[in-house]
């Protein structure tokens, strides 16, 4: 008999990880806080409560990253997955759930293995040392007490009570005739930044947008929310005077345009993950809603076909500075016995803190079986969203993200004919290259003897 994993949190990615232990024939106590403690979102003592919207977005694997997530969730076995799809409802495109017949499956799932022991108990601080192999996988909302003992161990700037998030978009969706490549005073590389620029109308008309763009509300157990000075949303700052943007985050200072006049204002863009295909638009962090925010910033000059990864928010979250704590398979640098799953590695979202729930379980199995797992190529959804939250993602600005195509390796931009390939196509051509990356990585995944993977 193998030791014990203790799994802590029995939301999304937690339920998920005891499975895929289980399944691997290894014990599992799942320590599920919930109804001894709750939190300001859940409304149910159920595990993998969805505490929103009971939608799991796009279920098309052809064209879109995440229904491409969810079929490589089903092809690794996945729990969270094979329920939802039991428990569907008609939602076009999407994958939606009856959320309460789908919480109440996976809590019978998990109560009926026998190898999986449920304990309503909340884990107040670090995992005993005599728990060998731990995985965290407390979510968003994660208590206090456990929040705390994760900033010991990773270090008071690496744990995050909030997200504010600036939105990102692709690079290859920037127009490069508006938009050039330059740092302030050619500092750095002398590149290290785009920039956009604005004519004082063009300033002025953003500026009134911003002021008058429909916003978000807090949430009542939100509204604490601190604006630290050094990320106050753009609105705010806009609020503050129709000038102080010009003199702010959008100062044209020490930047030349090369294809026009000098800029009355200029919003300058960041590299935000390790590949150059994503960049976050410096200091737009905003709670305008996301409609306002596709219309509002693609009338900036350069960024008028944009396509946003992700769109900005400042919400509560605890997560952890992914790339900067945490090795390549989940561990804690500082503490390798403790692995961390779903939201609280700083992926964003149901699908995606399941599917890192599947890999930290998937992990944990192999290491507790004294076997190597690697983690997923990045060319699939599942590699491409690890290898974000384990090191692509820049760690100075790291903020949590879902999956999308701009964290893949981008593919060949031509096709043998030197046509460039556009839109839908090259959505497909992301597609059809994970589908064949993953099925080695899939027969490479250590198994129970009579529960091997789907494509084994
Ligand atoms: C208000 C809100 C709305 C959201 N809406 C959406 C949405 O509509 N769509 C979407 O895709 N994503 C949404 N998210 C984001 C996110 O994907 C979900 O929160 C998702 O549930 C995260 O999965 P998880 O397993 O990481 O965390 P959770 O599902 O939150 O699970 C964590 C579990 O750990 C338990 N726990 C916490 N601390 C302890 C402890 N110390 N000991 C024992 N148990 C503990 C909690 O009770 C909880 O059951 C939302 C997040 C929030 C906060």
């Amino acid at each position: 008999m193998t030791e014990t994993v203790h799994v802590i949190g029995g939301g999304l990615a937690g339920s998920e990880a005891a499975w895929q232990l289980a399944r691997a024939g290894i014990a599992v106590v799942l320590h599920e806080m919930r109804p001894i403690r709750t939190t300001p979102a859940h409304q149910t003592d159920g595990l993998a409560e969805l505490v929103c919207s009971n939608s799991l977005r796009s279920d098309d694997a052809e064209y879109n990253a995440v229904g491409l997530l969810h079929e490589e969730m089903r092809r690794s076995g996945s729990l969270i997955l094979t329920t939802a799809d039991a428990h569907k409802v008609p939602a076009g495109g999407a994958l939606a759930v009856d959320r309460d017949g789908f919480s109440a499956a996976i809590q019978k799932a998990l109560e009926d293995h026998p190898l999986i022991t449920i304990r309503r108990e909340e884990v107040a601080g670090l995992p005993p040392e005599d728990w060998e192999r731990v995985i965290i996988a407390t979510g968003p909302l994660t208590s206090p007490a456990m929040a705390e003992a994760l900033k010991t161990v990773t270090g008071e700037d690496s744990l995050s009570f909030f997200d504010a998030i600036a939105p990102i978009v692709t690079k290859e969706s920037i127009d490069f005739s508006r938009a050039w490549f330059q740092s302030r005073y050619d500092k750095g590389t002398g590149s290290d930044y785009i920039n956009c620029p604005l004519s004082r109308d063009q300033y002025y008309a953003f500026v009134d947008a911003l002021v008058s763009g429909d916003k978000v509300q807090f949430h009542d157990w939100e509204k604490d929310t601190p604006y630290f000075e050094g990320c106050l949303p753009i609105e705010v700052m806009a609020e503050r005077g129709r000038e102080t943007l010009a003199f702010g985050p959008m100062k044209p200072v020490g930047l030349t345009d090369p294809n026009g006049p000098k800029p009355f204002a200029v919003v300058q863009l960041r590299q935000d993950n390790a590949l150059g295909t994503l960049y976050n638009l410096v200091g737009f962090q905003t709670k305008l809603r996301h409609g306002e925010q596709t219309r509002i910033f693609r009338s900036i000059p350069g960024l008028e076909q944009a396509e946003f990864a992700r769109l900005g928010g400042l919400h509560r979250n605890t997560f952890v500075n992914g790339p900067r704590v945490l090795d390549a398979t989940l561990r804690l640098k500082a503490q390798p016995r403790l692995r961390l799953a779903g939201q609280v590695t700083g992926c964003e979202g149901y699908v995606e803190s399941a599917a890192i729930g599947l890999l930290s379980g998937l992990f944990c199995a192999a290491e507790t079986l004294g076997r190597d797992l690697a983690p997923p190529a990045q060319t699939t959804a599942l590699g491409a969203l690890l290898a974000h939250v384990t090191g692509g993602g820049h760690a100075d600005t790291y903020q949590p993200m879902n999956i999308n195509f701009g964290l893949f390796p981008p593919p060949p931009e031509r096709d043998e004919k030197g046509k460039k390939i556009k839109g839908r196509d090259r959505k497909k051509l992301y597609s059809m290259r994970a589908r064949e990356d993953l099925a080695p990585w899939l027969a490479s995944i250590p198994a129970a003897p009579n529960d091997r993977p789907a494509e084994a």
